[in-house]
């Protein structure tokens, strides 16, 4: 079953002479509304008229997240705000989000994006599609619901939290497609599984998990706990949101919808263009957006592409699972989270120092996230009521400027190991390569 047959199964001919008319629209589009990309493009000496391939697009700059800190909110917006319908926003290096607008057209491409992969997982008019990711800022959730409604699906706008009445729904309207990150989906089976429901209680058949990496065997265990076909969902809110790329269950990796965004694959360090096959970081560039296109953006996580036919007959693209990314972004519990917040959330509080490190674990399928920091200088770990204010301070702290809980540890001041060069902030034991 297919959404969209003549996209998703276009010849490469084809595909690459719709992506070039888009790209040349889009570019010509970019340097017109857009004056720092503008501005970017007249630096680097190449014009909108010089795109006359798709081999072409190595000519233009690269856009990077420093951008967005840079144009914030909408410096980047190429539309007109009454254009504009839709906002979305992702946290950003230094606190900053990034700000993402939508016109209708591009919500509508949002919608068929999601559309192709929820079709890709077995679903149609017919499913009902329960959604768990949070709805708000974040594009999990409206943009799970929006290919939900595209599909023309019943959409359940369940949002994240409450597990247990999310079973009671899960089970009473019975749900076909459960769309979450894929930590939440773990919770959710195991709270069905504490329930004595097991997948014959259940008329669960597929579910849509991204905006976190996730391994093989998380997978596995998801699978066969909710009795469902686990596919992986891509994206990310500088580019639109869930769906970039989704995987069909029949061969590996995620099908890119590159009639709209176009990968490219680059060694981060010498930014030369890589072929497929070879792990490196993921360069987008969308071809048909209008609220806030972008241009070889990079994206810092690390992949790599596939042209080769896939099993479920889709010529598109595909783009391996997420190895890990270029820079110091985690993603905790499903949660963008960078080292910098923390030290600034540290560095408000006069009883600690910036002696801490970041531990980052995975037990269990699920994440934990511990933060050690040492007290100043005379401070004493043993005065048990200053600690638990000290406690309730930092994490409350840290709630605010993340968004999720951290487990705190005090240490005396002078107990975290200095090595004199670079400090090692994070340990992050996870591993994501299988
Ligand atoms: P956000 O824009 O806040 O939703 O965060 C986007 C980031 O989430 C991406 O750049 C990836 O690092 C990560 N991400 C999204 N989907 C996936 C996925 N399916 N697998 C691994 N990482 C993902
Ligand atoms: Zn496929």
């Amino acid at each position: 079953m297919y959404w969209n047959k003549k996209i998703e199964c276009a010849d490469r001919s084809d595909m690459r002479r719709l992506q070039l008319t888009r790209l040349r629209e889009e570019v010509a589009y970019e340097y017109d509304r857009v004056p720092v990309y503008r501005k970017k493009m007249d630096e680097a000496g190449v014009k909108p008229e010089d795109i006359q391939t798709l081999e072409d697009i190595q000519k233009l700059p690269f856009m990077t997240k420093e951008d967005f800190a840079e144009n914030y909110p909408t410096g980047l917006f190429a539309a007109d705000q009454k254009d504009i319908v839709r906002i979305h926003a992702s946290s950003g290096t230094t606190g900053k989000p990034k700000v993402a607008g939508y016109t209708r057209r591009d919500l509508a491409d949002w919608g068929e994006a999601v559309a192709r992969g929820m079709t890709m997982a077995g679903q149609d008019e017919n499913s009902v599609i329960h959604v768990s990711y949070g709805y708000g800022l974040f594009t999990g959730g409206l943009g799970a619901h929006i290919g939900g409604e595209t599909i023309g699906a019943t959409v359940i706008p369940m949002s994240s939290g409450n597990t247990k009445k999310q079973l009671t729904f899960l089970t009473d309207l019975k749900s076909t497609m459960l769309c979450c990150t894929p930590s939440y989906a773990l919770t959710i089976a195991e709270a069905a599984q504490k329930a004595g429901l097991g997948p014959d209680d259940i008329a669960l058949q597929a579910g849509l998990f991204g905006a976190e990496p996730w391994t093989q065997a998380m997978r596995e265990d998801i699978e066969s706990m909710l009795g469902i076909e686990a596919h992986d969902i891509y994206g990310l809110t500088e580019v639109t949101g869930p769906g970039v790329a989704i995987s069909c269950g029949k061969g590996e990796g995620m099908h890119i919808s590159e009639d709209l965004f176009y990968p490219e694959i680059i060694d981060p360090k010498t930014l030369e263009v890589l072929p497929d096959g070879e792990r490196g970081e993921l360069v987008l560039t969308t071809l048909h957006k209008q609220g806030m296109p972008v241009i070889r953006y990079r994206t810092r996580d690390i992949c790599y592409l596939t042209h080769e036919k896939c099993a479920c007959g889709r010529t598109t693209v595909r783009m391996s699972r997420i190895f890990g990314r270029t820079d110091d972004m985690l993603i905790i519990k499903g949660v963008n989270v960078f080292p910098s917040q923390i030290e600034t959330v540290i560095g408000t509080i006069d009883e600690l120092t910036l002696n801490y490190k970041i531990l980052v674990g995975r037990v269990r399928d699920r994440d934990t996230f511990e933060l050690q920091v040492e007290l100043a200088e005379g401070l004493e770990i043993e005065d048990i009521a200053f600690v638990e204010a000290l406690r309730e301070k930092v994490s409350h702290a840290l709630r605010e400027m993340l968004g999720i809980g951290c487990k705190i540890r005090f240490l005396s001041a002078g107990t975290l190991p200095r090595n004199g060069g670079k400090a090692v902030r994070v340990e992050d034991t996870r591993n994501f390569n299988d």
